[in-house]
Formats: structure tokens, C-alpha cells, sequence
């Protein structure tokens, strides 16, 4: 399995930055139409966030190849090799912090 790409489910702030500087070069399209199109593509990008957010936190992303990012090497399991395993951390600390407020 080739793995979908973090990007394809959680648009980054760079990205989504980018894709805003784009409004000046879409001739004829108004200001409602492209803050109507900014708002959509934010709105997906919460939306791929939370799903990821419920893959990683019900380790659903346990079996190799990780469904996420495709990655099947070694440490599968380890933070330092596999990027989602640091995202699952990271959840759970967040969480936990949240918790103690
Ligand atoms: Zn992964």
C-alpha cells in the first residue's frame, strides 16, 4: 500500500497560506467567491484533521503499512523513525494537559 500522504489529509498552514496568496491571480473571480473558497478548504482541512486525529488516537494505524504515511521500516513503533507514533504522543500529552485546566 503506497500510503496517502500527511498532506492529503491535513493541509498545513503553509500550504493553506499558499494557496491564499493565489486570490490575486484569479481574474474575474470576486472577493465572496474566493473567501467562499478559502472557508471550504479550511473547513476540509478540520475536518482531515479530526479524522486523522481519530486514526491515531484508536491506533488504527497499528497494522504495517501504517495506513497514514505508508511507512513500513524499522521502529515501526518508534517515534524517532515514524512520524505518526510522535503525533500519537503528542495527542495524548495535549489531551492531558487540556484535562488539567
Ligand atoms: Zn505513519
Amino acid at each position: 500500500m503506497p500510503g496517502i500522504p500527511k498532506e492529503g489529509y491535513a493541509m498545513s498552514e503553509d500550504r493553506l497560506e499558499e494557496i491564499k496568496g493565489y486570490r490575486e491571480a484569479m481574474d474575474g473571480v470576486t472577493d465572496d467567491e474566493a473567501d467562499w473558497l478559502i472557508s471550504e478548504l479550511e473547513q476540509s482541512r478540520d475536518v482531515a484533521r479530526r479524522l486523522r486525529e481519530i486514526i491515531l488516537i484508536n491506533n488504527l494505524w497499528h497494522d504495517v503499512p501504517c495506513c497514514l504515511c505508508g511507512y513500513s521500516g524499522s521502529g515501526y513503533y518508534n517515534a524517532d523513525k515514524h512520524s505518526c507514533v510522535a503525533e500519537v504522543a503528542a495527542i495524548h500529552k495535549k489531551r492531558m494537559e487540556d484535562k488539567d485546566e
